[in-house]
């Protein structure tokens, strides 16, 4: 791992094999809990074209040597050990921005190739994707979440310490027009840009867009996040139910994050995530793939398993698979972000990948 403070967190060296005692010996992911990870966050970058305060300093993360990030070729390996032997059936791409990095269709491509019938989708800022969605439909990719928390040009430009929201939204149709569809914008609950969520609403619905509030997470890099001034579920459901007429139906399936509202007579939607005041780890189907190949059992928590090194060391398949395994074995019950013994993970949100 590189000496870099991304916040490199309880690397497990590679040679120390995680603890499996008391292990089902079943092919899936599953951990002491009784969860079953079937869905992979990979990131494949810590570098983006935005500064978002929740989430980057303002000079950006430290740099990741070239060589010490996964190739596409591993990325691709890596997804088809998930899909084939551990029972993966969604794989997200995100960073840091993935549209960052030059080989982003390859990696599609290959991942696809590898996982014929699981669905590839990505998380992004937007910024370029108007020129790379064709591209990046025809090598796979089904669909896109694009972050955007305000469409008030100043307060994006401030939120996000760069003038860019024209950019964005030029990305997120260009993500509709190509077929990357149902298209997903994802905004993170922030006091600053609170009164922008109503225009924000009505945006998404007249642009046919599904829009969800994600409440902020203690995973910002300046570490300035309160619990007692993060905005809530409740708060902004009081601010949209003025201006929106909006009645409860509840989540997709028990393991998606999000609780959905109807809006007015619908069809659309909008969704909230909120992690913090009702966590939904106990449903919790993730396991993450850090941008350096080591795998994250929670976003919460640093015990990281390094396959990397097992992939550029010659193990087979099985053996990465096993350990991918025993990684997951370990993952703690909940992130516990409102009880009193709460500690921050090392890295932020941008090196693990959200
Ligand atoms: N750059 C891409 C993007 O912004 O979509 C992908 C990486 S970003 C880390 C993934 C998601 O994490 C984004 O939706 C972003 O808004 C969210 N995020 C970042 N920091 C967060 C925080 N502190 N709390 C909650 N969500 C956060
Ligand atoms: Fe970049 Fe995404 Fe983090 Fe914003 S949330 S700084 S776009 S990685």
């Amino acid at each position: 791992m590189p000496a870099v403070s991304l916040g490199t967190p309880l690397l497990r060296a590679s040679r120390v094999r995680p603890t499996t005692a008391g292990r089902p010996d079943v092919p899936e992911l599953v951990d002491r809990f009784g969860r079953i990870a079937r869905d992979v966050r990979i990131s494949i970058t810590e570098k983006c074209s935005l500064r978002c305060t929740y989430c980057m300093p303002a000079e950006g993360l430290p740099s990741i040597a070239r060589s010490d990030l996964l190739t596409a070729a591993e990325i691709g390996r890596l997804v088809g050990i998930g899909a084939r032997d551990l029972g993966i059936r969604e794989v997200r791409f995100t960073g840091g921005e993935p549209l960052t990095r030059a080989d982003l269709v390859d990696i599609v491509r290959l991942s696809a190739e590898a996982a014929p019938g699981v669905q590839l989708s990505m998380t992004t800022n937007g910024i370029g994707l108007d020129k790379k969605a064709a591209a990046l439909k025809a090598a796979g990719l089904s669909r896109v979440n694009v972050s955007l928390d305000t469409i008030d040009r100043e307060h994006f430009a401030t939120l996000t310490r760069r003038d860019r929201l024209p950019a964005v939204l030029a990305g997120v149709r260009g993500a509709r027009d190509a077929g990357l569809t149902p298209v997903k914008v994802n905004a993170v609950l922030m006091r600053e840009t609170l009164e922008d969520a109503p225009a924000l609403l009505g945006w998404a619905v007249r642009e046919g867009f599904r829009l969800r509030f994600i409440e902020e997470m203690p995973l910002d890099a300046d570490q300035l996040w309160r619990r007692e001034q993060m905005v809530d579920a409740a708060e902004l459901l009081a601010v949209l139910g003025a201006s929106f007429p909006l009645s409860p139906i509840g989540r997709e399936d028990p393991s998606a994050p999000a609780e959905e509202w109807l809006v007015g007579e619908g069809p659309a939607t909008v969704g909230i995530i909120a992690s913090v005041s009702r966590s939904f780890c106990g449903d919790c189907d993730r396991t993450r793939i850090t941008a350096e190949g080591t795998v994250r059992s929670c976003l919460f928590g640093d015990d990281e398993t390094d396959l990397r090194a097992l992939l550029r060391g010659g193990a087979d398949d099985d053996t990465i698979a096993d350990w991918w395994r025993g990684a997951m074995w370990g993952k703690k019950a909940g992130h516990g972000i409102d009880g009193d013994s709460f500690a921050r993970p090392v890295r932020s949100m941008g090196a693990i990948g959200g």
